[in-house]
């Protein structure tokens, strides 16, 4: 049993080692240098290869550098003069993390040297990938479509294809999906799970000592997969677990409310009961949406407004969910949704999510 794949040294790949290795496949494994800024992932990768090596698995690794061809591609995870975007991994801003074409060309060169040793050793070879459905969104060259036409046209350009196959058993899982499956797999190989995890890289930029933010796009899905398990990245961070699991748990509440147009737990937000001077802004463009002259105790659960800032232009729209005629609010620049607007007794309350507000003083 021959198994190929490319390991970037990312938790996904990795959690693909060990279960190629736990099934029991003789694997090879290319990782790819291309100038990416977050090439401490290489680093870790010989740190899970020298691990392996320590205890009885023998792991074929090559580096291949591409950096040369890739240096010319426009993308924030290589260019130097763009910045990686945080926030939630399915948001738009995060289409900046794409490098073009980048996984037809690992996939190409993976292809070729499973064929290699296809013809070489006279055996079938399985290309194992690590892709799953988180990345589908903002990524469209880890779809399965992709790579069902990808596996077609290499095997209508290449000789004897037939020996080689793609193999994607994440295709339809997750983050979470590949964690648990590699708890499965440490633990029949005898391997201790948190050293494995502590020699990877997620995040799109990390520090000089290689510690991850924890606000990338990539270092939010990573976290929220290691709380969904009960365990804690054994990965270091920049500051405490306990810091970095807060700020995902509301990137991700964030991302909830405002693009998927959900509402928070009453009693629940940080601005219900806040009543400091300054201004409220829009968590997602900054722009002024109420001032604290309007804000006022509704008993609701959420904070109220009586009236918007002025400028503040925000959109209304009639809102039928939930068995209710509402007017839906969102924030009109950025196209958030921010709450309802009521109109009661004793005048209008706009009731807002607090996690689609930012409060600055005066
Ligand atoms: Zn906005």
């Amino acid at each position: 049993m021959r198994a190929v794949m490319a390991l970037s040294g990312g938790m996904d790949s990795t959690g693909l080692l060990m279960r190629l290795l736990s099934d029991g496949y003789k694997v090879s494994c290319i990782s790819y240098e291309y100038g990416q800024k977050h090439n401490i992932e290489l680093t870790r990768a010989c740190a899970n290869i020298k691990y392996l090596e320590e205890n009885g698995f023998e792991v074929e690794h090559r580096i291949v550098d591409l950096s040369s061809a890739m240096s010319i591609f426009h993308s924030a995870l290589t260019s130097g003069d763009i910045e990686v975007p945080e926030g939630h991994y399915e948001e738009e801003q995060m289409k900046a993390t794409v490098v073009p074409n980048r996984n037809a060309i690992f996939a190409s060169i993976v292809y070729g040297y499973a064929l290699s040793i296809a013809l070489k050793e006279n055996t079938d070879v399985i290309i194992a990938l690590g892709v799953h459905s988180g990345d589908h969104a903002i990524y469209p060259d880890c779809r399965p479509e992709f790579y069902d036409s990808l596996g077609e046209a290499f095997a209508i350009g290449n000789w004897e294809s037939e020996k080689v196959s793609f193999h994607l058993p994440y295709i339809d899982g997750d983050k979470v999906t590949i964690l648990r499956d590699s708890l499965l797999s440490c633990k029949k190989l005898k391997l201790d799970f948190d050293t494995v995890f502590a020699n990877t890289n997620t995040s799109y930029n990390p520090d000089e000592r290689g510690r991850s933010s924890g606000t990338s796009g990539a270092d939010v899905e990573r976290i929220l997969a290691f709380h969904a398990i009960g365990r804690r990245d054994p990965v270091e961070y920049v500051t405490s677990w306990e810091e970095v699991l807060e700020g995902a748990l509301k990137s991700q509440l964030r991302y909830h409310v405002m693009k998927q147009n959900g509402t928070e737990r009453p009693f629940t937000g940080e601005y219900d009961k806040h009543y400091e001077n300054g201004k409220y802004h829009c968590a997602e463009c900054d722009k002024v949406l109420f001032t604290s002259e309007d804000k006022f105790d509704s008993g609701c659960g959420w904070p109220a407004f009586s009236s918007e800032a002025e400028q503040a232009n925000i959109t209304q729209l009639k809102d039928e969910t939930h068995g209710m005629v509402r007017i839906e609010v969102r924030c009109t620049d950025c196209d958030s949704h921010l709450g309802h607007l009521f109109h009661e007794f004793r005048g209008p309350r706009y009731c807002i999510n607090s996690i689609c507000l930012d409060f600055k003083g005066e």
